[in-house]
């Protein structure tokens, strides 16, 4: 019987977060030689395709690409991908920090594309299954999948990276509704043409559920790609609010950061997070806000207000009529005066939930002594695992209460990935707690090597 291919390394999903550690992994003396593969449900690489708006633009510096905090001299440099493309003197003139969204998708694809031979694209993680040795170690996993043919595919790793990223958080309102005509920001370019329709069966009215980025970017989009949708913003909010990018407030991004939260008490870092929410949650870039306030201004001195921004205002209900609208039970948050208004399509940009790694380990938490229910997480970012589950399971995308704001986002995507493969490369258990410049002392050696593909 042919002998079972044991890697080192399996990462669940190639998004930038595994995309960063293969790289990572690749350029490193000390662990290009690991034997890893990536699995990603999509058939090819792909950066939240369904939002690559034409004109949206990056909300972090082409500086915190997937490599240059850790090793500016990198191939992989958003820099060096401009210059292999032939368009870096076209950037430069630009004096722009803040790329396409579209662009940087391209620069991900570009690097992504260097590691084809290990990545399984087209194949869905159902589940994550104990290696049980004889005396009750855990000492590998085993990884199932599934293709798009249906066919079953499992392999065995001792290390786990998982970096799924967000799901499609839905609230209750408006879950009970069923999919016709209600998508979610994450389906949005491939689903709107479908929902809006071409105009010829007259007028649409699209309301738009959400107050940050993701929302403001398809109302706005709404109002200019769609002259026969009428498209509404519902914001509990009284305002849009801008994103706080300033520079001080901006270094809770740093990659250093990471250790300030870390070594704070749960409340600390509670408390850490909810002061700086306005970072990232439920604000929105300023031009488009300025952008967004100058439509709906221009609407009025045509006496043509199409396109509205509901604010203070909260959904209580919902409900699916007879000819397929769906009716909002609105109340004013300041007045509490209630009311009902049909639309013929809702987009949710209500976020993304961050718990998928739960489902997807569930098999293995007889074997976790609760933590994962604790969400135990070292500072190198593996599950504090009991000592006779041996096999590392390292979170990407899900330790925002631990490690703080940037963990979900691109910020520290260079510093992690190595963090990671320091923990990797050497690191026990025992280090799973240690702060990262310590796991870091015990890494690998750091002689750049050529990436061999
Ligand atoms: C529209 C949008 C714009 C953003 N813009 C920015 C920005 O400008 N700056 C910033 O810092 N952050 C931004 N973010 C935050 C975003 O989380 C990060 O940019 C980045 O995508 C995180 O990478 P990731 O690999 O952790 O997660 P993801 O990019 O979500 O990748 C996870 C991957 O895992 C795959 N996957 C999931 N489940 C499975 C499974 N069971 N089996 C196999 N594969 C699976 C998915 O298909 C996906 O490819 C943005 C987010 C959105 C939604």
């Amino acid at each position: 019987m042919k002998k079972e291919t044991v890697f080192d390394l399996i990462g669940v999903g190639f998004g930038p977060s595994n995309l960063s550690l293969a790289v990572r992994l690749a350029e490193e003396r000390g662990t290009s030689d690991m034997k890893q593969c990536y699995i990603e449900r999509q058939p090819e690489f792909g950066w939240h395709r369904d939002m690559l708006l034409d004109d949206c633009r990056m909300q972090i510096s082409f500086l915190k690409d997937l490599v240059t905090q850790r090793d500016p001299t990198s191939r992989f440099t958003f820099i060096n991908y401009l210059f292999e493309r032939g368009r870096l003197n076209e950037f430069v003139n630009l004096k722009n920090f803040y790329p396409t969204r579209v662009e940087f998708h391209d620069y991900l694809s570009w690097v992504a594309q260097a590691f084809d031979d290990r990545v399984h694209y087209g194949q869905s993680v159902k589940a994550i299954e104990p290696v049980l040795e004889a005396n009750g170690d855990v000492n590998a996993l085993r990884v199932v999948s599934r293709d798009e043919d249906g066919r079953e595919w499992r392999r065995v790793t001792k290390a786990l990276s998982v970096g799924v990223g967000g799901t499609a958080r839905v609230p209750e309102p408006f879950a009970s509704l069923g999919p016709h005509n209600v998508i979610h920001s994450s389906a949005y370019l491939s689903s709107i043409e479908r929902v809006a329709g071409d105009g010829r069966n007259g007028k649409k009215r699209i309301a738009v559920i959400g107050a940050g980025q993701s929302a403001a970017e398809v109302f706005s989009d709404l109002t200019r790609r769609f002259p026969h949708v009428d498209a509404t913003l519902v914001i509990r909010a009284s305002a849009l609010k801008p994103a706080d990018d300033t520079p001080f407030v901006n270094e809770i991004f740093s990659p250093e950061f990471t250790d300030v939260v870390f070594a704070q008490s749960e409340d600390g870092r509670r408390s850490l997070i909810e002061r700086f929410r306005d970072t990232n949650y439920a604000v929105v870039d300023r031009p488009l806000i300025e952008q967004i306030y100058e439509m709906l201004y221009l609407q009025k001195v045509s006496d043509d207000t199409r396109h509205r921004l509901l604010a203070n205002t909260a959904i209580e209900s919902t409900a699916r009529r007879a000819n397929g609208e769906i009716e909002l039970t609105m109340r004013d948050v300041l007045t509490g005066h209630a009311r009902a208004e049909r639309f013929d399509a809702l987009v949710l940009a209500t976020g993304y939930r961050r718990d998928t790694h739960l489902a997807l380990l569930d098999d293995l938490a007889p074997h976790l002594d609760d933590a994962l229910a604790q969400r135990n997480v070292g500072r190198d970012y593996r599950l504090v695992t009991p000592s006779k589950f041996k096999a590392r399971i390292y979170l990407q995308g899900c330790c925002e209460d631990s490690h703080g704001l940037s963990d979900t986002l691109l910020s520290v995507l260079a510093v992690r990935s190595d963090e990671i493969a320091a923990s990797l490369a050497g690191a026990g258990q025992e280090h799973a707690a240690q702060p990262a410049a310590d796991t870091r002392k015990t890494g690998v050696s750091r002689g750049r090597v050529a990436v061999a593909l």
